[in-house]
């Protein structure tokens, strides 16, 4: 496509246009024409493409036709949005003086331009590019070595719509994991780690806008300085220790805000430090399989997230999904948020007077932000106004009455950071605001009448000039006796009279051109200015730049007051998020029959009556009931069930839904909720693993198998003692003796190497043999019944592996047609039989138990030449047409 080049010499205007996109190469430049932003070049193209405008040319550059789109001034908003929400990064370049200056120096001379503000998704602060219920994170990774092959990342992320600022460092491949628990709206990072053989298809995949950016950003050198510089301290210690990958990550993130804020600072939080290993580790995979958050296709309804969300605010959906984010691994502070939502669970009035307060309450804390970068408006100081005034009533309600005695420390907390505000400061700005606010301070209008006696008085005179205005225009026609004379305005001319041209004729002459001066004829009108609407015109002017001055100032003083308290009122607009996440959770816990986990160091994991919060919340819009189950994977002696314990069932008879919702009951239980169960007792999980299902990788041209056994492998490679695995029907890819070799080898691993806690869902029965040979192995299955023929599932989970897997009656229920079904069953009892002579679990019964692990040396075992198992080792059932299976399965039988 055509790109600027300065070579060839352009149009001063194009001059203009190519100096600055220089200047701006990552970003697409909105460049101020009159009433449009216009791109052009390859910028044009690609809006184009992202926003379906239509893409027009402008002249030429070296002789190609330069490509170029354009978004009207007042939609500009909504076209940004877009390209935000794309993942694109805008400079808007402005106008910076009066075209009539250009004109005065002559002939070719462009009129002034520069970038006044540049957007990026990682650092946008209006409302309407926010969601309101989850963070915006700007992310900035860095990295230190090691070993030879090991690195650890340090991951900085900031949101300035909020002021947050965090920073942690992980080894190796938790990076991607800290990722997924973060989902930054943009990343920043050094060439180095975007262009890293093992990195790559990583950033690719990103939803975030994923940034490289010049080493020097990253420079760890000048880290430290930079930083001192952005929060004013003379040294850093006072925030924390900080490794130099995270002064480095840090010291970015403040660089590229400073860059994309054109120098102005947000108010950023001192980076807060999160130690590795403080929280549940959940990989991306598991993140994404488990849908916490969002869907596999990427919906927020249908995710956990969107299941338990009863909060009322902004703030407080936040940091709900934070917490669902970021489940701890800490006993007692997991307990210190149970015991907060319990005391409001008991106190249903609490609850409700809360409740009530939080609705009232707007989301205070990004409204700060914008004040604090000079882009807030007179709707965010009543934003602030309204959030104050919540702030007291939530803090004046968990003060009074019976429950303050006994408020939990969680609670008690919140409730003096919202102690701390002084309630002058809401008086003042209710005080000063009118009641119906314009968006933009601009055009002044937003105080209140008899708040300052200056404005009043202006605001009187320029009220006063209309009523002469109107009177003048009286008197005019009465002495012209024109009855159609108006007194206007216009912006070129300032007032004026205007007739039609008939009546005009009269004006130029004696008596009436002693009054009224000619100034223009237009077509069918003439106008005239007059001595009296010239001393008007300027009386009005002062008084309203006087009343708008005074506005400003009132703006700039209510401001100024906010920033001087700005970190009190983000505590305490952080204390109102923790309220509203523990009323919500508490509320939550109440409606459904949840019930306080009992969260504790030991290695157990017993659930009675256990649910799935999202099919559960399905099955009751279907009026279905919803089967609770137990599972039990608690050491030995105190379980039922073995530490791994091997589901088998049917399709469809709910064998995921039991696997995802005891995964669903640790992350609940360790976030601090309650949890959709009659009693559960967790002892904490470290690591969360899952594969579930299986989800076709073509974007990164990986087949469903690889996608699934590095996911496997990786689950392999890290699981320890403490971890919970959740593996669903692995090995399914592939032919079947790979894919039941696979998931045996698997199995024994766990057992052997990984002592995990494991469920482990299979259609392979062969399987279930494990449970004799294994110590802490064993068999569970789902209940179906046949009924007149038909399959029917009871969702019940009960110890004991299936007798056989009803796929045949599944596949009936989907409707395939009779004549296949029949077939089907003929062929299935061949199949059993001959499985009966030699069956396969008694070919695995030839193997050495375990010898990867007792003996890792040791020869393998020759396997006896068998024609039958050769043939049926060639063939790949995802490759044959069932015409070719049919055949093959003659074939087999031929060589009985
Ligand atoms: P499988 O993994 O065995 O193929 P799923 O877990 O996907 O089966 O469940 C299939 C469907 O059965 C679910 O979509 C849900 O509607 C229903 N289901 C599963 N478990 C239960 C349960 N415990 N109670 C009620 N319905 C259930």
């Amino acid at each position: 496509s055509a790109r600027p080049n300065a070579a060839e010499k352009p149009s001063p205007m194009m001059q203009q246009y190519i100096e600055i996109k220089v200047a701006h190469p990552d970003t697409l430049l909105f460049y101020r024409m009159g009433d449009f932003y216009e791109l052009f070049f390859a910028d044009a193209e690609v809006a184009s493409r992202t926003l379906g405008i239509v893409l027009t040319k402008r002249g030429k550059h070296l002789g190609e036709d330069i490509p170029m789109c354009g978004v009207p001034v007042d939609k500009a908003e909504d076209y940004l949005e877009r390209l935000i929400a794309a993942g694109h990064r805008v400079a808007v370049c402005e106008q910076t003086e009066d075209p009539a200056e250009a004109r005065k120096r002559g002939g070719k001379s462009v009129v002034r331009r520069a970038v006044v503000r540049l957007v990026t998704p990682g650092t946008i602060t209006e409302d309407r590019l926010l969601e309101p219920g989850r963070a915006n994170w700007l992310a900035a990774v860095a990295r230190r070595r090691l070993s030879e092959r090991e690195w650890a990342y340090a991951v900085a992320a900031a949101d300035i719509s909020t002021g947050r600022f965090t920073v942690s460092e992980v080894a190796g491949i938790a990076l991607m994991a800290e990722i997924a628990r973060l989902e930054p709206r943009e990343i920043i990072l050094p060439d180095a780690i975007h262009d890293d053989e093992g990195l790559r298809a990583f950033w690719q995949e990103q939803r975030a806008a994923v940034t490289p950016v010049a080493h020097e950003g990253f420079d760890s050198a000048s880290a430290a300085r930079r930083l001192r510089e952005y929060f004013g301290v003379a040294e850093l210690a006072g925030f924390g220790q900080f490794s130099p990958a995270e002064l480095s990550a840090c010291a970015a993130v403040v660089a590229y805000v400073e860059r994309t804020q054109l120098g102005s600072r947000p108010p950023l939080s001192p980076p807060a430090h999160e130690a590795e290993g403080s929280g549940l580790a959940i990989d991306a995979a598991t993140r994404a399989n488990l849908e916490l958050t969002r869907t596999l296709s990427g919906e927020r309804a249908g995710s956990l997230l969107a299941a338990i969300d009863r909060t009322l605010t902004p703030g407080g959906g936040r940091l709900l999904a934070e917490r669902l984010g970021g489940p701890l691994t800490d006993p007692p502070a997991i307990a210190a948020r149970q015991d907060a939502v319990q005391a409001l669970v008991d106190d249903i009035v609490l609850r409700e007077r809360l409740r009530a307060r939080l609705r009232a309450a707007p989301d205070m804390a990004r409204a700060l932000s914008r004040l604090m970068l000079g882009r807030g408006g007179p709707r965010d100081l009543a934003t602030v106004r309204d959030g104050l005034a919540a702030a007291r009533a939530v803090a004046g309600d968990m003060a009074s009455g019976a429950v303050s005695a006994g408020l939990p420390a969680e609670l008690d907390a919140a409730r003096r950071d919202l102690d701390a505000l002084d309630p002058a400061w809401g008086e003042a700005l209710a005080a000063a605001l009118a009641d119906d606010l314009p968006l933009l301070k601009r055009d002044g209008g937003f105080v209140r009448a008899g708040h300052d006696a200056g404005l009043d008085e202006a605001r009187l005179l320029q009220a006063d000039s209309r009523k002469v205005i109107a009177a003048l225009q009286a008197r005019y026609a009465g002495e012209s006796g024109c009855r159609q004379l108006k007194v206007k305005h216009n912006n070129l001319i300032g007032y004026f009279v205007e007739v039609p041209q008939a009546a005009g004729e009269a004006f130029v002459r004696p008596p009436l051109n002693e009054t009224f001066s000619h100034r223009q004829t237009m077509a069918g009108t003439m106008r005239f200015s007059t001595v009296e609407l010239g001393e008007l015109e300027s009386r009005i002017a002062s008084a309203g730049g006087r009343a708008l001055a005074i506005e400003h100032a009132v703006f700039d003083r209510l401001a100024g007051a906010l920033a001087d308290h700005a970190e009190t009122i983000k505590r305490a607009a952080d204390a109102l998020a923790v309220v509203d996440v523990t009323a919500a959770l508490a509320d939550l816990a109440v409606d459904l029959g949840w019930t306080r986990p009992h969260v504790d160091a030991s290695l157990d994991f017993a659930v009675e009556g256990g649910r799935h919060p999202v099919v559960e919340a399905a099955c009751r819009r279907n009026g279905v009931a919803f089967v609770a189950n137990d599972c039990d994977l608690s050491p030995p002696g105190a379980a039922k069930w073995g530490r791994i314990t091997l589901i088998t069932g049917p399709n469809m008879a709910g064998k995921s839904t039991f696997l995802r919702q005891s995964a669903l009951i640790v992350v609940l239980a360790q976030m601090g909720a309650f949890v959709p169960a009659k009693a559960a007792r967790v002892g904490v999980v470290d690591r969360l693993f899952s594969r579930v299902g299986a989800a076709d990788d073509l974007a990164r041209g990986r087949s469903t198998f690889m996608v699934e056994m590095i996911e496997t492998a990786a689950i392999l490679n890290q699981a320890g003692e403490r971890s919970l695995v959740i593996l669903d029907e692995i090995g399914r890819g592939t032919a079947t003796f790979d894919g039941l070799s696979i998931a045996w080898a698997a199995i024994e691993h766990l057992h052997e190497a990984n002592r995990c806690r494991a469920l482990f869902a299979t259609h392979y029965h062969e399987l279930t043999a494990l449970a004799d040979r294994l110590k802490r192995v064993s068999n569970a299955t789902v209940r179906v019944t046949e009924w007149q023929g038909e399959v029917v599932f009871l969702h019940e989970v009960v110890p004991g592996a299936a007798d056989r897997s009803y796929g045949i009656q599944v596949a009936k229920l989907a409707g395939l047609p009779a004549k296949v079904i029949h077939r089907a069953r003929a062929i299935l009892s061949e199949l059993e039989k001959s499985e009966r002579e030699k069956p396969v679990s008694a070919l695995i019964d030839d193997l050495p138990l375990f010898a990867a692990f007792n003996a890792p040396r040791a020869a393998a075992t020759e396997v006896r030449a068998d024609p039958l198992r050769e043939a049926l080792d060639t063939i790949v059932p995802d490759e044959l047409s069932p015409r070719e299976a049919l055949e093959a399965l003659y074939r087999l039988k031929g060589l009985r």
